[in-house]
């Protein structure tokens, strides 16, 4: 069992932290062969072995037998019994989890590729326990994709092509700027926070209580990745990005992928038809 960073021995610590770099880790990220290690109750060191097909003590969270704590998997100590105990890392981590060793900007560019074009490997590698800066990440992306617009729309009206347009420049211009530079970050994380909350109203409702709401923002932070393609062309690009937020939800909440196409989707069309509903309103007035 290593650091999936520097690759130091993370054998019997008391923290989920590797000792060496620093990177926090959780246990349930690695799998063991069977009874080739102990799970020791960090308040009382009481051992239990691994039960289930990754070789983790099931029920993941359980009150310890001897001391009565309660004891979650994830930040046991693990103390090797067998001599050719092994702990296989299930999640290696990402470029943009590594950005500080690897490059913010390279961290950053795998992260929106490896999003928009193979989300569920991208999920399948970002650690649950891992800093992944889902917010840093989709705040950037939002400037992108705003910058991206403005871009466009300027290049659609200056070309004559649609010159009905609104003239973006003022976007771009003093104090116009200021605005903009402002509302792209507040408008971007009210949608984020808001959208996360509906998805855990539908996890809630599809009898997924447990599911955090951390991890539902952290696949819609990160589904930011395609939102050029959601301001750029609406069609694809909604469904695009309700796909990898699907990809998001699947793993980081370990459930089905109906389920999880169900809590990214229904927020969504509730959205559609409240805003249809202004629409409708609006010209009726
Ligand atoms: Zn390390
Ligand atoms: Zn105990």
């Amino acid at each position: 069992m290593n650091c999936v960073q520097c690759d130091y021995l993370l054998w019997d610590l008391p923290q989920s932290r590797c000792p060496e770099c620093g990177l926090g880790y959780e246990v349930t990220d690695y799998s063991f062969s069977h009874s080739a290690v102990h799970f020791v109750c960090n308040y009382c060191g009481q051992s239990y072995l691994g039960t289930d097909k990754q070789g983790l003590p099931q029920p993941r969270k359980f009150e310890c037998v001897c001391c009565h704590q309660p004891l979650d998997a994830a930040h046991m100590i693990v103390r090797p019994i067998a001599d050719d105990a092994i702990g296989e890392p299930r999640h290696a981590g990402t470029p943009w989890q590594f950005r500080h060793r690897q490059g913010f900007f390279r961290g950053y560019v795998d992260g929106i590729a490896r999003l928009a074009l193979s989300p569920d490997e991208y999920f399948r590698l970002a650690s649950g326990a891992r800093e992944d800066g889902a917010m840093i990440f989709s705040v950037m992306s939002a400037y992108v994709s705003a910058a991206l617009f403005v871009a466009a729309l300027y290049l659609f009206r200056n070309s004559g092509l649609a010159a009905w347009l609104p003239n973006p420049t003022r976007l771009v211009t003093f104090p116009g700027i200021i605005y903009f530079i402002c509302a792209v970050p507040f408008l971007h994380l009210a949608w984020t926070y808001l959208y996360g909350l509906l998805i855990q109203t539908v996890l809630w409702g599809l009898g997924l209580p447990k599911c955090e709401f951390d991890a539902s923002l952290r696949a819609v932070a990160l589904g930011s990745a395609v939102l050029p393609a959601v301001l750029l062309f609406p069609p694809v690009g909604l469904i695009w990005y309700l796909l990898v937020v699907r990809s998001g939800l699947e793993h980081l909440h370990a459930t089905t992928s109906a389920k999880a196409l169900a809590a990214a989707a229904v927020p969504m069309l509730l959205a559609a038809n409240t805003g249809l509903l202004v629409l409708v309103l609006y010209w009726v007035a």
